[in-house]
């Protein structure tokens, strides 16, 4: 069995969050993860972790997930479940939240534009 990205972190991972990063676990592209072994601890948040804690360790994830060969997939994968916490493919969750709200604002443009009226 395969082991998600930020393997390191699974067991201190809250019980809530478990089940979203099991199903990824037969993904192939984790196995090319530079991240596999988080010792820094750097892709999710401790409890209570101060906000000037938290940029300067998400900005040190971002360096590690920029030198990663599979950011474009990890990206895609935390985007599509969504993975609701940590950095994944170089975007922090709100990030994501972003990039997903631009996606679902392009979505209705596309099927309710003026071309998709004369359609
Ligand atoms: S892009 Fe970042 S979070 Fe994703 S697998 Fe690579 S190092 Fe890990």
């Amino acid at each position: 069995m395969q082991h998600p990205p930020h393997q390191s972190l699974v067991a201190t991972v809250p019980p809530q969050r478990v089940p979203a990063r099991e199903r990824d676990q037969d993904t192939p592209w984790h196995s090319d993860a530079v991240c596999r072994r988080d010792e820094a601890g750097l892709f999710f948040a401790p409890s209570k972790e101060p906000t000037a804690a938290r940029l300067a360790r998400e900005e040190a994830a971002k360096r590690v997930c920029a030198q990663c060969p599979v950011m474009i997939q990890c990206r895609e994968h935390a985007l599509l479940q969504p993975e609701p916490y940590g950095v994944w493919g170089g975007l922090t969750a709100a990030e994501r939240r972003v990039v997903l709200a631009r996606r679902r604002r392009r979505d209705l443009d596309l099927t309710s534009g003026p071309i998709a009226a004369a359609g």
